[in-house]
């Protein structure tokens, strides 16, 4: 009977290109000093980052990936919301979902009685018409001012229509994801960490052994509340929280209703 085991399968079918090992951070990083791309390599058991210095000279030296996978958690940290926080931010962008849900269906009601009436007066001006109450002129007037006021109806119900994809949906997920940082530090899988890590910023730079980032706006607002709260000033004042959660999620609110797509 043969048995492969999975190390077998996974030597079998690794590539046998030695430049195709998986360091974790590949292509992601690149040198703050020159702007090449920063490499791993391994020396003594240990994987180390370096600048490739292929554009020109270099002062760089090595930097540890753990060190730098160290970095790489204090910045998901720095982007991470707290669970009581999120909870909170997530109940109250529900709480306004369910009452814009509440309101819309009251105004797409509306619009079809309006609808409803319009087709009335309509059998109604026909009547008057076949019994000769109103002329031939009268007639087409009212009726044309009938049809342009039920085109106007059906196109603001196809607007609702339309709208009806959520718009509080990105904002929650978001908030939901800022949270999950806090579970992935937890677990500490360091391909999730790095995947979250990319997901929230860009011009990932590594110089004189220390990570740089540039968040996303979304989540620098994020990175903003997380310093302020951290601040001595603010934890003496911890019954201003309720008062700063409330003015980042009004920021994540609206970034949110201006980029839908984020
Ligand atoms: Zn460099």
């Amino acid at each position: 009977m043969s048995y492969i085991n999975e190390f077998e399968v996974e030597l079998r079918t690794k590539p046998k290109t030695p430049s195709l090992k998986p360091y974790l951070y590949r292509g992601l990083f690149h040198c703050g000093e020159c702007g090449c791309l920063i490499t791993t390599e391994t020396q003594k058991g240990h994987n180390y980052l370096r600048c490739t210095k292929r554009v020109t000279a270099c002062t760089q030296k090595y930097a540890r990936e753990e060190s730098i996978t160290a970095q790489v958690d204090r910045t998901i940290a720095k982007v991470t919301l707290e669970a009581a926080i999120a909870d909170q931010m997530v109940a109250e962008l529900e709480q306004e979902r369910t009452a814009a849900a509440a309101s819309q269906q009251a105004a797409v009601t509306k619009l079809k009685a309006d609808l409803a009436a319009c087709d009335k007066q309509a059998d109604l001006l026909l009547d008057m018409r076949l019994s000769e109450q109103i002329g031939e002129t009268e007639y087409v007037s009212k009726k044309h001012t009938l049809v342009n006021r039920k085109a106007e109806i059906r196109g603001k119900l196809e607007a609702f229509e339309t709208n009806r994809l959520n718009r509080f949906e990105p904002a929650i997920r978001f908030v939901l994801e800022a949270k999950h940082g806090a579970n992935l530090l937890a677990e500490g899988n360091p391909e999730h960490k790095r995947d979250f890590l990319k997901k929230t910023g860009s011009n990932f730079f590594v110089a004189g052994q220390a990570l740089t980032v540039t968040f996303l706006t979304h989540w620098q607002l994020v990175a903003d509340f997380n310093s302020v709260l951290t601040s001595p000033l603010a934890r003496q004042r911890e019954n201003c929280e309720n008062q700063k959660w409330r003015c980042l999620l009004s920021k994540v609110r609206t970034f949110f209703a201006e980029n839908p797509a984020a």
